[in-house]
């Protein structure tokens, strides 16, 4: 691209050692609700990494011996900051990732706040253990330090949000880190590191270094004093992450796909129920690790239900994300959409017919978002479990709805998938509830709710959805070292 062209664009550059950095060449970055190039993203590669990387080692020794109430007051500092331009990161998630201004402003950014809130918190609160062995004479102890220069590479669904849920405990353990955001979301990552020297954060703690996971993520992945990467993405990228830090054994933390099932039993109460799975399927596009893309209906209820759920998503309003009113904004890009309409046609080429959405309904766009990765919510019935679109997560505005007849029947269908992230089960049955959530492969199981979450709680998946647990205690467990240290009196 010529400079001219680059001159009307936003151009975003590398934070490192405290510093707004240049860089040699540049990615396209598109604006996915009307399909325009508006933003020009570094390209980084090994030099910047390394750069990054020095910047990060240098600054560990101070930051590393600070008093945890220190860290804590910076880290409160900062989320005030980003609190205080709410508004302008709002609209700029919105822009970036095509997302909803409501979802951003009442989901990304306030997440983002909270999550150094909470880990400003939470640091102060942890004790170690202690054993004694009076035979002995002995008493043992664990003490726990910070481990280094902490490699943190994440998504572009909930771009800030996912972050800062990495900065956030990274920081307040004492590491130093050097984040990769996504290369097709990396603004809000840019603007916050605006606000670093503001909130009293040192040069070198959070360095930011923008381009893709072929480059950048791998020159991060495998640089050797790096000695742990967390991680949140796809399956696919986290067995190259795996593989490429084996010769470093690296610690790793692994957040990825799911296919998450809904279970609705006969007893549920619909008038909660539908709306929630409604949200639970479409929220974000769709775009959320924990949507539900797999709705199992107890069969005595399945053609209300389904007549209901249909209704209910038909309510939702596609459209220009700044709009307030709409609720589903743009995919993330036109490979991206390519991807999930294709879905739906291998649907509809094995059978399973599509209710609403894609192909079925029209889709009104304003004259500005012709060109925009737009999709109405789906839903799709008579699927096989075997077909790609009950295996395979879409990670769009799409939802199956399938029949079931008993709970044993039920539970080994909801398993019969390579992920284990996150389930829902609606039933007013406790016993039931109680029963099917601990035989269910997933790491959340949320019964008659979605989404609502205690921080302090492990946060992960089994199976093909994650190695690790991030949480209050977990979290801190990840970014610090333990010691077991033995004093004979
Ligand atoms: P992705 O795996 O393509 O990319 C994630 C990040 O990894 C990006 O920053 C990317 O640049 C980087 N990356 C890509 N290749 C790399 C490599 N070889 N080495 C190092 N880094 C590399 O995932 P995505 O498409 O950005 O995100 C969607 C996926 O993330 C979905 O599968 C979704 O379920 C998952 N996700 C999981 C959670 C969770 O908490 N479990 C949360 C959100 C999203």
């Amino acid at each position: 691209p010529t400079m001219a062209h680059s001159k009307a664009l936003l151009v975003l550059e590398n934070f490192i050692g405290g510093k707004f950095v240049p860089c040699s060449s540049y990615i396209d970055s598109y604006n996915p609700s009307t399909g325009d190039v508006y933003c020009r993203v570094p390209d980084s590669g090994k030099e910047e990494v390394e750069a990054a990387v020095k910047a990060a080692k240098d600054a560990f020794p101070i930051w590393s011996s600070k008093n945890p109430l220190e860290r804590s007051q910076i880290l409160n500092k900062l989320a005030d900051l980003i609190e205080r331009d709410l508004e302008a990161f709002a609209q700029a998630e919105s822009k970036d990732q095509g997302k909803t201004i409501t979802f951003a402003r009442t989901v990304d950014i306030p997440r983002a706040v909270h999550n150094f809130r909470f880990f400003a918190s939470s640091i102060l609160h942890h004790v170690t253990e202690c054993t004694e062995m009076p035979a002995m004479g002995c008493v043992h102890y664990t003490s726990r330090a910070p481990v280094g220069v902490a490699g943190l590479i994440s998504p572009w669904n909930l771009p800030l949000y996912l972050l800062t849920w990495k900065i956030a405990p990274a920081i307040a353990c004492g590491n130093t880190v050097v984040a990769k955001p996504s290369e097709m979301t990396s603004v809000t990552a840019w603007m916050m590191c605006k606000l670093l020297e503001k909130a009293g954060v040192p040069p070198g703690v959070v360095n930011v270094v923008l381009g893709t996971g072929a480059k950048a993520g791998e020159a991060l992945v495998c640089h050797p004093e790096v000695p742990l990467i967390s991680f949140t993405g796809s399956t696919l990228t986290a067995q190259r992450i795996t593989e490429k830090s084996a010769p470093h054994c690296k610690r790793l933390s692994l957040e990825l796909g799911g296919k998450n099932p809904a279970i609705i039993f006969d007893d549920a109460d619909l008038s909660q129920c539908i709306p929630t799975t409604v949200r639970s399927s479409f929220a974000n596009q769709g775009e959320i690790c924990l949507c539900t893309s797999r709705i199992f209906v107890q069969r005595g209820i399945y053609s209300e239900f389904l007549k209901r759920f249909v209704a209910e998503a038909k309510k939702w309003k596609t459209g220009n994300p700044s709009d307030p009113t709409i609720d589903v904004g743009a995919l993330i890009s036109k490979e991206h959409l390519e991807k999930v309409r294709n879905y739906v046609k291998k649907a509809q080429a094995e059978g399973a017919k599509v209710l609403c959405g894609e192909g079925v309904d029209p889709l009104d766009l304003p004259p500005g978002n012709q060109k925009g990765y737009f999709m109405l919510p789906t839903v799709i019935a008579e699927v096989k479990d075997g077909s790609c679109c009950m295996q395979e997560e879409i990670f769009g505005p799409v939802t199956c709805v399938v029949a079931f007849d008993t709970e044993e029947e039920v539970i080994k269908r909801a398993n019969g998938v390579k992920y284990g992230l996150a389930a829902t089960v609606w039933s007013s049955n406790v016993g039931r509830v109680h029963r099917v959530a601990h035989r269910l492969q997933s790491g959340l199981v949320w019964t008659n709710c979605w989404l609502v979450r205690d921080l302090n709680l492990p946060f992960g998946g089994m199976k093909a959805s994650g190695i690790g647990r991030e949480g209050a205690k977990d979290s801190y467990e990840f970014f610090t070292e333990v010691k077991t240290i033995t004093i004979k009196h």
